[in-house]
């Protein structure tokens, strides 16, 4: 695999093989990799002549810096992982390298309801970080197709925003959440729970198929209700939202008949943990 910490490198070695006429895959992570961002690879890998993997912890995404200091770090065990995934490329660069004039670097975007929204709401700032660091990969990969997990379906819904607001010539592929055999939804951030916590953890996935397995026979209010209800009885959750909501709008429902693709979102701090869920209802 080639391991590039420089923008210039990355530049000039895709260049040379997009000369080629090859196709370009690329999957851009924080690292601390698990088999959710190996599918992503493999997903790349089976329909691209080349997949690049970055690996970025992007301070400007993070509205607590608690979080940021604490994201899991482990790159030479992601080295191994993406090598023995048949990555070809990794882009590993430091903070220096993507923001050379320093952190307050803005991107001039309006996400509308998408921030306003789960997520936007309860991360001000977040997916304006985001959005920031993609268009900055994306200009300096310049890909054929993008992959990234539904399990962050929100920032999938920015992303794509953000390519159709830019005009960018590159396909956003949207890859299905990989979950341990519990249901629990595979995050970098699990690492980082105690072996009490993640013996709960998997009670938000439970909560989701509760709601998918009752959508249509309760109202929305109801089984919102007794979904919240069911959250909070796991007294270590400390929820900050769930709703149920459209898929393509993100707005939250109040009546079945207003979506055909209605989904469940859940986010909820474990300990000092973070963690979020979705799960499309007719699915
Ligand atoms: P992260 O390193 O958490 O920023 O994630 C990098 C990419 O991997 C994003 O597109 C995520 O949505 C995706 N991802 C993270 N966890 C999973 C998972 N459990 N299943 C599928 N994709 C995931």
């Amino acid at each position: 695999m080639e391991h590039f910490t420089t923008i210039s490198g990355t530049r000039s070695y895709l260049d040379r093989r997009r000369a080629k006429g090859i196709s370009i895959g690329f999957v851009p992570t924080m690292g601390a990799l698990h088999h959710g961002h190996l599918a992503l690879i493999q997903r790349s890998k089976q329909t691209n002549d080349l997949t690049i993997c970055s690996i970025f912890v992007n301070p400007t995404q993070f509205n607590n810096p608690d979080d940021l200091k604490h994201y899991p770090r482990t790159l030479s065990r992601d080295i191994k992982m993406l090598e023995e995934a048949g990555c070809d490329v990794l882009f590993a660069p430091e903070a220096g390298e993507i923001y050379p004039k320093g952190l307050n670097e803005t991107i001039d975007l309006d996400l509308g309801r998408l921030e306003r929204v789960m997520e936007g709401k309860f991360r001000p700032g977040h997916f304006q970080g985001v959005a920031l660091i993609v268009k900055k990969l994306f200009d300096i990969v310049n890909p054929t197709r993008a992959y990234f997990g539904k399990k962050d379906y929100q920032q999938l819904a920015v992303i794509s925003h953000m390519v159709s607001s830019f005009s960018l010539p590159i396909e956003l592929v949207p890859c299905e959440t990989i979950r341990e055999s519990d249901g629990l939804a595979m995050s970098s951030r699990n690492m980082r729970l105690t072996i009490a916590e993640r013996e709960i953890a998997p009670a938000i996935y439970k909560v989701l198929a509760h709601v998918k397995a009752n959508t249509g026979h309760l109202t929305v209010q109801e089984l919102r209700a007794r979904a919240l209800k069911m959250l909070e009885e796991t007294a270590a959750f400390k929820v900050e939202y769930l709703e149920i909501a459209d898929g393509t709008t993100l707005l939250p429902l109040s009546d079945w008949r207003e979506s055909s693709k209605p989904m469940a979102f859940i986010a909820v701090h474990l300990g000092d943990v973070r963690l979020i869920d979705n799960i499309e209802l007719f699915s």
